[in-house]
């Protein structure tokens, strides 16, 4: 093999190590970007690296060089593209994949309110159910740092952003089948985790480097489900107590870092006309007099899980219902108004977003905050791999 050759082999580094869980690690993350929106035309522009664009077998039908663009359009039976005015495919899948080493793109939906955002790595475009899917094939470690800004935003800590680039890196290889049915790995909405495109910000781009490969295992090296919520109110939840399994890493603890943050507390009032409609469609229970006592009263100091003592309904449907930040709140009466007062923002499991972050303001070190949020869990560095 010519020296240029290895030279350029060597930076193509795919994670191939299997874990006991039986996982493999693909090259890419197909990731389905615009997720929540039906669009039914954009604009594609690389802007970095020539594109070819691919017919699903491959075969190349044209190339599209930086800062220039296509458009791509639905009809009736699928979409076309066009290149200077003109058609040049009318089909059901296409894949614009870069032509270079490092390539990324701009999508710019037309006809709405979405913003343009630029993505490293290639697309696959597919007609399917009516509507036109865009799935981005991103390398993990692009997919850890864009996800890092969105889940995280500007402005935090070193030691905050390499946390997250851990857990945000554990839970995506984690969840790699959780759309498996329809052709990819993960979605970029908050059901996955929020994926808006690369980042650019020093910081994070940096905090993903420092943890290159980095996940964190159970003491049988099995990627564990790194869950986290914006703010904990004070309290994180036992995982049993909001879902069907009990897992012995995420377990409730009383966390005072993330008090004075901006997700701790929430207001909100409700009438009792609703809690009882609410109550009686969908749960099918009318409580009785010494029951409504109970609910008009219910004070959290430490967290419970039911609005009611007889634990006919579950406080994750009211916080569903009606919109609330958490479940972890208390109530008062005052002429059939129910006013709610809420410690917290999320479901309260796992890692807590702003304790994490004060933690590491406080000097906390990554092993440190992961170690308290995720009892008994430690780090795994996966061995990159040079692929051929
Ligand atoms: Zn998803
Ligand atoms: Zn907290």
């Amino acid at each position: 093999m010519p020296i240029k050759s290895v030279y350029i082999f060597t930076f193509i580094v795919v994670f191939t190590l299997k874990l006991s869980s039986g996982l493999n690690i693909p090259e890419t993350i197909d990731v389905r970007i615009f997720s929540g929106n039906n669009i039914s035309e954009f604009t594609f522009m690389p802007t970095k690296g020539r594109y070819l664009i691919c017919d699903q077998n491959h075969n190349k039908l044209s190339e599209i060089s930086p800062l220039t663009s296509l458009t791509i359009k639905r009809n009736q039976k699928g979409f076309e593209i066009l290149q200077d005015d003109s058609v040049i495919f009318s089909g059901k899948n296409i894949v614009l994949q870069g032509g270079s080493f490092q390539n990324s793109f701009l999508i710019a939906p037309s006809g709405n309110h979405l913003q343009a955002r630029i993505y490293d790595g290639d697309i696959r475009i597919r007609y399917e159910n009516n509507q036109v899917n865009i799935i981005n094939a991103v390398s993990l470690e692009s997919y850890v740092a864009g996800t890092v800004q969105s889940e995280s935003g500007f402005n935090r800590h070193e030691e905050f952003y390499k946390v997250q680039a851990i857990i945000i890196r554990t839970y995506a290889l984690n969840n790699l089948r959780r759309h498996q049915r329809e052709g990819f790995h993960v979605c970029d909405l908050v059901h996955c985790q929020a994926y808006y495109g690369k980042t650019v910000n020093p910081d994070i781009v940096r905090a993903v480097e420092h943890t290159r490969g980095q996940v964190v295992v159970d003491n049988r090296s099995a990627l564990i489900n790194t869950v986290y919520h914006a703010n904990c109110g004070g309290q994180t939840v036992n995982s049993e107590d909001l879902w069907p399994h009990a897992m012995d890493y995420l377990r409730s603890r009383i966390d005072t870092f993330c008090l004075s943050m901006p997700g701790a507390k929430w207001e909100k009032s409700i009438s009792m006309r609703e809690l009882r409609s609410f109550l009686s469609q969908k749960h099918k229970f009318q409580p009785n007099e010494s029951q409504w006592s109970q609910i008009k009263e219910l004070k959290q100091n430490s967290r419970i899980h039911h609005l009611d003592a007889q634990q006919e309904v579950h406080l994750r449907h009211v916080r569903d219902h009606f919109g609330l930040r958490s479940t972890f709140f208390s109530v008062q009466e005052q002429n059939d108004t129910l006013f709610l007062s809420g410690r917290g923002y999320g479901h309260g499991v796992g890692l807590c977003q702003e304790g994490a972050m004060k933690r590491a303001e406080h000097g906390h070190s990554l092993r440190e905050i992961l170690g308290f949020y995720y009892q008994n869990s430690r780090i795994l560095t996966l061995e990159p791999e040079v692929v051929f």
